[in-house]
């Protein structure tokens, strides 16, 4: 069976830059500067004040709602300052500044491996929501809530998200490589919490080793693939090796393409009893489940042609990007744009201070020559946009309308279904900022 998709693009992928590097472990910087918003929903409150001292994995900010999110201390010290600080988002929100002071430990004091087999699925919902993890494939999504779909919205699938269909970034196909078996059993976990009777291990063939990988992990009994307490479902995930396009790894588009179900605008993927989960969140359920791991650390990608030495890391959450140049040796030429998350849904930075945060999975770096300064031109009808829309929208239409200020007829022509993809903007001949005008219509309609 061929796992295709309508629209989508193919742009070149630059992940042999980093692709064949080990992650590395994460180093401690002068600093950490935690953002209380690092996820969807309403910010974290803060449970710490200025003096206090806190050790790695300490709470420092509670949830504050239903979808809210936990924030843990991702390095030992003092709390020198809670103020507002600009995020790769370019918002700017209330942070905890946390200094090590010398001497303090730095590493986390895992919690015993557990038998987690008799544990109910409550409490599982329990730790992964105190372990602050949320979806790590950009959106931030808090697991816990992802994990607990109403009795009405029933989830019989769960799909592994191992696409990672963004140029450049390659810290998910590492970390396939390097934690395939702690992964698998985070899915199992994920697929006990749902009771799903169906899961789905998707992976771009531009990354066959993971697929060699998954496919040998899967094949070894519950005792082989991890020591200790094992296996917990019974449900044998199937391997789908995708052919390489994007916006292959969105949500809705890999339910779309496995499942042949359609999420709804405004909906979720439980609305069609499916939850997809990325890699590196199984990985990070599997931590906080097993050795009551908060999420403090992540791992990302620092990369691009100028790039001294591109890399994999782990990264301590609010890590300030300026602060982690010696990991990745400087630069061979000065950049002249700098990334957050993939080059195509990422966020241009205006600087280098700014803190990693839940939702970057990767820094890319790219030069002059790399940035298509072209100036925007007129339409010239050619229609690429619309062939590369996945979800069959007509962006061009779109951009008319919002340019004319429509935005009545512009939401009567879908664009609040658009989810920033940006593969219109990027098969623009002309140069139309698509993307710009698809974000700007989608926030003018809220208003009416
Ligand atoms: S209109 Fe939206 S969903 Fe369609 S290609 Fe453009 S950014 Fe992607
Ligand atoms: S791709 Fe650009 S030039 Fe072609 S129809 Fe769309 S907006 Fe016009």
């Amino acid at each position: 069976m061929q796992y295709r998709f309508r629209g989508g693009v193919h742009p070149l992928t630059f992940k042999s830059l980093a692709s064949d590097k080990l992650i590395k472990r994460s180093f401690i910087p002068k600093r950490v500067v935690l953002p209380l918003s690092q996820h969807t929903g309403s910010p974290a409150q803060a449970v710490v004040s200025v003096g206090d001292r806190v050790n790695v994995g300490d709470l420092v900010a509670k949830p504050s709602g239903h979808i809210s999110a936990a924030v843990h201390a991702s390095i030992a010290g003092k709390i020198t300052k809670i103020a507002h600080f600009p995020t790769y988002n370019q918002a700017r929100v209330l942070s905890i500044v946390i200094e090590p002071e010398g001497g303090e430990d730095q590493d986390f004091k895992p919690k015993p491996d557990r038998n987690i087999d008799p544990i109910p699925k409550e409490e599982f919902l329990g730790i992964i929501r105190d372990a602050g993890v949320v979806g790590l494939g950009g959106a931030g999504f808090p697991a816990d809530v992802k994990l607990s779909p109403p009795a009405n919205k029933p989830v019989d699938t769960v799909i592994l998200n191992g696409a990672e269909c963004e140029p450049y970034l390659t810290c998910d196909h590492r970390l396939m490589l390097e934690k395939t078996q702690e992964i698998l059993t985070g899915l199992d976990i994920i697929v006990k919490i749902l009771g799903a009777k169906h899961a789905y291990i998707a992976i771009e063939k531009n990354k066959l080793s993971a697929i060699y990988a998954m496919e040998k992990a899967l094949k070894l009994n519950s005792l082989e693939r991890r020591a200790g307490p094992g296996r917990l479902g019974s449900v044998k995930p199937k391997l789908i090796a995708l052919d390489e396009k994007y916006p292959q790894g969105a949500e809705k588009q890999i339910i779309k393409v496995i499942l042949n179900r359609i999420v709804p605008a405004g909906g979720l993927p439980m609305d069609v009893g499916c939850v997809a989960n990325n890699v590196g969140t199984a990985y990070a359920i599997y931590e906080a489940v097993y050795f009551g791991k908060p999420l403090f650390e992540r791992a990302i990608t620092i990369t691009g042609s100028c790039v001294r030495e591109p890399v994999n890391t782990w990264v301590r959450m609010g890590t300030m990007l300026s602060d982690m140049k010696d990991i990745f040796g400087g630069f061979t030429k000065e950049p002249k744009k700098i990334i957050m998350g993939g080059p195509m849904m990422g966020f241009a930075q205006y600087s280098m201070d700014t803190p990693i945060s839940k939702g970057v999975s990767g820094v890319v770096f790219l030069t002059e020559e790399e940035i298509d300064a072209h100036k925007e031109s007129v339409c010239i009808r050619c229609g690429r946009c619309v062939d590369a829309c996945p979800i069959g929208l007509v962006p061009t239409t779109l951009m008319y309308r919002v340019k004319g200020e429509n935005f009545p007829e512009a939401k009567s022509l879908g664009i609040a279904n658009c989810y920033e993809c940006g593969a219109c903007a990027y098969i623009c001949p002309a140069k139309i900022p698509l993307l710009d005008y698809m974000k700007f219509g989608k926030a003018k309609i809220q208003t009416i």
